[in-house]
């Protein structure tokens, strides 16, 4: 039967679902008895804490189990994964006036990150059919101040990894991997974050793995390590006196509560991960059968996609001319809780006047795909939606047919 206009939810027909999709975070008394144990440790953190293993210190035990997940030799836990990227930066010896290379389709904080520390972000444009950054305009944007590259394994899809290191050690460059949606993601069959020289992740209350707030770096040099953590530590050096500063540092410590959330939400990681994968199978299968919708491609190199969001196109000509926003406004009214997502860094004003500050009056590099995929074609869902049961993705592609479709 066609789909006239009449059945649209948003003109007041039946909604395709009207089930709610699963909540975040999901916890029960293991994350409570952990956050006691704390409690009544009276070790809440602290200096203390992060300087000796006195006692089992949750932040010593969380550290060394997320890098481990990720195939990395330390972690160096932080207050959020926006200053993770800042301490990162400045531990691979980046100064003000430098430039690292990022890709424009990313939270804000992988630009403004690099701009509180006066490194200045230069965009690569995306790939079209992954939203990851190009390789090939990685290496169009290095310049004589290029000092790093910045991957951002957006929605927990990887970069392609193996080409960004071929061109950081061809030109010399630190690699700093933006793994922020990425707990659990592998390339090749290695987890990222310290595939190149430092990775950091972010433990906000919306990441895949959750403590409210919170971040990590990790690493394989111990060097590195060692630098990181005395930033994050007022400048203290590991072994060294109470005070005594011997880097430039400030206090970014977490807390010993958030590492036993994380302890705790560790657990039931993997558990998610698989049924994120499961439900992004499927939802790809039936999305990519609907005209005017293309689904997201994958790199026969990334061998675990960590699912923070799943994002697929719409291509405005087949969709019945109708544009994103309003696409969006239909899918909601039908049960569907899809988003906008970013708007395409290059131009943000926020930023476009930092370069500018910091810079004199140099141009931002055009991003022509980025701009394009979020402006017009890019749709959003959160990683909670593919929590949910099969049912969820029929409900989803048969909402995304039927708003496309409507009086065609
Ligand atoms: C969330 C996020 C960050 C920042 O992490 P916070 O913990 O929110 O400071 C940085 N980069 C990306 C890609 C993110 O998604």
């Amino acid at each position: 039967m066609d789909i006239t206009m009449e059945n649209l939810a948003i003109n007041g027909g039946t909604p395709v679902r009207t089930q709610p999709f699963p909540i975040w975070p999901v916890f029960d008394a293991l994350e409570e008895n952990m956050l006691l144990e704390v409690i009544r440790s009276g070790k809440w953190g602290g200096a203390g804490t992060a300087l000796t293993s006195e006692y089992p210190s949750k932040l010593l035990q969380m550290e060394e189990s997320i890098a481990k997940l990720q195939d990395a030799a330390y972690g160096v836990s932080v207050v959020n994964g926006t200053v993770a990227i800042t301490v990162a930066l400045q531990a691979a010896g980046l100064r003000p006036g430098d430039e690292v290379i990022i890709p424009p389709y990313t939270f804000i904080a992988t630009a403004t990150a690099a701009l509180a520390y006066g490194v200045i972000p230069v965009f690569a444009d995306i790939e079209e059919d992954t939203f990851l950054i190009d390789p090939d305009k990685v290496e169009l944007a290095i310049t004589s101040r290029t000092k790093a590259i910045m991957p951002v394994h957006i929605g927990g899809a990887p970069a392609n990894m193996e080409r960004i290191m071929t061109i950081a050690r061809a030109h010399n460059l630190k690699v700093i991997e933006d793994s922020a949606q990425a707990i659990g993601a592998k390339w090749d069959g290695q987890g990222v974050g310290a595939i190149g020289d430092i990775g950091t992740f972010s433990f906000q209350s919306s990441k895949n793995l959750n403590a409210g707030e919170g971040g990590l770096l990790v690493t394989n040099d111990k060097e590195l390590r060692d630098l990181a953590w005395s930033i994050c530590n007022v400048g203290r050096v590991p072994g060294g006196a109470w005070y005594q500063h011997t880097n430039l540092g400030q206090n970014y410590r977490m807390t010993e509560l958030q590492a036993a959330l994380l302890l705790a939400q560790l657990t039931r990681l993997e558990d998610q991960m698989q049924r994120r994968e499961a439900n992004a199978r499927l939802l790809d299968e039936l999305l990519q059968d609907i005209d005017g919708v293309r689904v997201t491609a994958r790199h026969p190199k990334m061998t675990r996609h960590a699912h923070h969001l799943y994002i697929f196109r719409i291509a405005p000509d087949r969709a019945g001319r109708r544009d994103k926003a309003e696409i969006i406004r239909m899918l909601n009214a039908e049960g569907i809780p899809v988003t906008a997502g970013y708007v395409s860094l290059n131009r943000n004003h926020a930023i476009i006047k930092a370069v500018r500050d910091w810079r004199g009056s140099e141009m931002i590099n055009e991003c022509p795909i980025s701009e394009r995929l979020s402006e017009q074609e890019a749709l959003w869902l959160g990683q909670n939606v593919l929590l949910s049961d099969e049912q969820a993705m029929y409900d989803i592609a048969a909402a995304v047919r039927k708003v496309l479709h409507a009086g065609q």
